[in-house]
This record gives structure tokens, sequence and C-alpha cells, in this order.
């Protein structure tokens, strides 16, 4: 886990607008192809976590729902485990119909700008396939694995209807870092933005589903900041700002593997 956490969490060039605030009015929903860090709508924060579900999920979700905090979860297929396994697909549902948001983290977690652009797309669709069968949704956004996009990337996502999830408070929990240590960082740095903040974590991380992730949700609303979904803290109408469609999951059936295809 450390190692791929850990690797090459830097930003590559971005090549691409960055919109900031004075892009986005009240209720809109944001083009395809467009890339965000900061939350826009004031008095919220989005609290987000890559690389799950996994074993500790479960206990995070229920921690931000027994103090009225969303979250958004940057899901891939097949990283720490697969997404059709029956333990994992509950969590996705408890996620969702909880509330937070799920979106998109790719199918295997590969840095997308060394990909030729079919691998590309089939990171993208082999999830799709999935968040479709499992909850029967498409997620309009996603967030490129070690935050690497680059402007063939961003206009290959753009093409397939996402928008691009950044960040701008980075809890460093996959580098070794102790929820301790992870909320001391995270505090010093958002006091500064106090317009809200989207902080990157992992909750395939047993100390920040267990500890991070709600100390740091409780000092948020000790500040007076409310926990929304990342497409909430943005503006946008929902739930079409989080899906292309809400349709009905389906039944488990043999197309529900992880074999095959895809590394
Ligand atoms: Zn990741």
């Amino acid at each position: 886990m450390r190692t791929l956490l850990g690797s090459v969490l830097s930003l590559s060039t971005l090549t691409g607008a960055v919109y900031g605030p004075s892009y986005l009015s009240a209720g809109s929903t944001l083009p395809s192809g467009t890339i965000v860090r900061s939350c826009t709508r004031p008095g919220t924060a989005a609290l987000t976590f890559d690389d799950g579900p996994h074993i500790y999920t479960s206990r995070l979700i229920e921690s931000l729902n027994s103090i009225g905090a969303k979250a958004t979860f940057f899901v891939c297929g097949d990283l720490y485990g697969c997404i059709y396994d029956l333990d994992r697909t509950r969590i996705l549902e408890k996620a969702f119909y909880s509330g937070h948001q799920i979106a998109s983290h790719t199918w295997s977690h590969p840095a997308l700008d060394t990909l030729a652009a079919s691998d590309l797309t089939e990171e993208m669709t082999r999830l799709e396939a999935a968040f479709d069968r499992i909850l029967g949704v498409r997620p309009r956004w996603m967030r490129p694995p070690y935050g690497r996009v680059n402007g063939t990337v961003q206009a290959a996502l753009r093409d397939m209807d996402y928008r691009i999830a950044l960040w701008d408070a980075d809890s460093e929990d996959w580098n070794r870092r102790t929820p301790q240590q992870s909320l001391a960082r995270l505090t010093k740095s958002s006091s500064a933005h106090d317009a809200g903040f989207v902080a990157l974590m992992h909750d395939p991380i047993e100390g920040t589903s267990l500890e991070l992730g709600v100390e740091l949700a409780r000092w948020a609303q000790a500040r007076g900041l409310r926990l929304v979904t990342l497409s909430e803290c943005l503006g946008e109408h929902q739930p079409d700002g989080q899906y292309e469609r809400l349709g009905s999951p389906q039944l488990r059936d043999e197309n529900w593997s992880c074999r095959g295809l895809a590394k």
C-alpha cells in the first residue's frame, strides 16, 4: 500500500484551465473536462477518500453519518480488492444510500498520462459498468490516480463526459503520516481558506478511516463549515451534478467479475 500510494503523488503539469470561484454560478452543472481543486459554495468543505472501498470504509461511513457529514469516495474497481465482491458492493451501497457521493478513481489505479488512449478508455468504462450494475448510476466526477493529468488525459476525460477533481488540502496519509500529524497539517493549512477545502485522504488506511476522517470533520464543523459532497460544494444541481442518470441496480450475475480483460 505504501509503495503504491506514496510513489508519485506529485502533480504533473496541468495544461487545461483550472476554474476558480468566479467561473461558477449557483445551481450550475459544470462542463465536462473541468478541473477543480477547491469548493466554491460559501461555508462548505469536502472530505474526499480515494482508493477504496476497503475493510475500514464501512466504519468510516458510520462515523460520518453519525455526525451528519457527507463525503465523496473516489472508488477503484480492483485495487485492494474486487469491487464486485459482496462485502465491497455492500460498502458501496452503504455509502451511496447514505448520501455520500460516489466517483471514479479508475479501474486499477494507473497513471493515466502513461496509458494508450484505448487503455485509458477501458480504465474508465470498466468501472462505469460496475457502478451501473451495483448502483444504477454513472458518476460525472473522477479523480486521476496520483493527481496526474495532462492535456491529452483531460481531453479524453472530457470526451467521456467526466469532470476532474483534484484537491487543495493533502493529508499526506499516504506518506506515513499518523492521523494526528495529518490532522495538524490539514487544520494548519486549511485555516487560511475557510471558503472551503477539498481534503485528500485514503480510506484503505486504517488510521484515516477510524480516526482522521471523523476528527477532521468535527474540526471543520466546529468552525462552522458544512461538510458536503464535492458536487454540492461546487454549487451543482443535485443529483444531476453527481451522476449522469439514476437508474435501478441490476441483479448479480456472472458478469460481476474482476477476472479477464483489465490487469
Ligand atoms: Zn489513488
